[in-house]
């Protein structure tokens, strides 16, 4: 098996029905996210995206299979600590914007970290310079924008700082003039963070390391640059 030290989250055959009745949503799915890399998960709208990053933080526990984070087994026992280690941004911001301040949401995390006030407060300026948000700081978070939002559930994950970082759909209801931003931003993790994004943007798939599509619930390819992608999907 490889080493954890070179694959931070890796997949290993993993399946997961949501109900005896349905079939397989996810079959037999192995993956291996290499270390400080960023990779795409493609696929079309119902082939189980969604439902695997669910298993990546412990939200689903492997029905069969197993994931490991840091070669530490996904159970409900490690899960608390695991998810320490990996921060997952929402397609959805509404899922995971908690409080009517946006500082106060961005702090959220690094509150339950221990943390010291001074410390805090730095971490929730830097995620905010990140995601752009400094200006909305003292906004009230239900008033803003689908995809100011978005940045603001991006800093608050940004500002626990998570070894691997998972983004679903993250420049979904971004503006145009933010979406190179965005991409940027993602690409300057790399150098740090374990980095895995789910998504259609063929912007985003041409600046990432690796490339994984999904169809009905099983890894059909893996490609390291978006023109062999391409091709052998779109241009046959
Ligand atoms: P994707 O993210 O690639 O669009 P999903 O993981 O959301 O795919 O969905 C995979 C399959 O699982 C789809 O057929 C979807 O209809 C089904 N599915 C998703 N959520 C549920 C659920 N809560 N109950 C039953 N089936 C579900």
């Amino acid at each position: 098996m490889s080493s954890h030290t070179d694959y931070p989250l890796s997949v290993r055959n993993l399946s997961y029905r949501y109900s005896k009745s349905q079939p397989e949503v996810l079959s037999n799915i192995s993956i291996d996210f290499p270390l400080h890399k960023i990779t795409a998960i493609v696929g079309p709208n119902g082939s189980g995206k969604t439902t695997l990053l669910k298993h990546f933080n412990g939200l689903f526990l492997a029905q069969y299979g197993e994931v490991f984070v840091n070669g530490q087994v996904l159970t409900k026992k490690t899960r608390k600590t695991i998810q320490k280690q990996i921060g997952i941004v929402f397609q959805n911001p509404d899922e995971q914007i908690f409080y009517p301040k946006v500082v106060d949401d961005v702090a959220f995390g690094p509150r339950n970290m221990n943390l010291s006030r001074a410390e805090i407060q730095k971490r929730v300026a830097q995620a905010g310079k990140l995601a752009q948000i400094s200006h909305l700081m003292d906004r009230i978070t239900f008033n803003l924008s689908f995809g100011e939002k978005k940045k603001v559930a991006l800093a608050g994950i940004l500002a626990m700082q998570p070894e691997i970082l998972v983004l679903d759909e993250p420049t979904i209801g971004i503006d145009p003039w933010s979406k190179g931003h965005f991409i940027s931003l993602i690409n300057s993790f790399s150098p740090e963070k374990t980095v895995i994004v789910i998504t259609h943007d063929f912007e985003i798939m041409k600046s990432v390391d690796n490339i994984i599509l999904l169809k009905d619930g099983e890894v059909k390819g893996e490609y390291s640059d978006f023109n062999s992608f391409y091709q052998e999907e779109f241009a046959s």
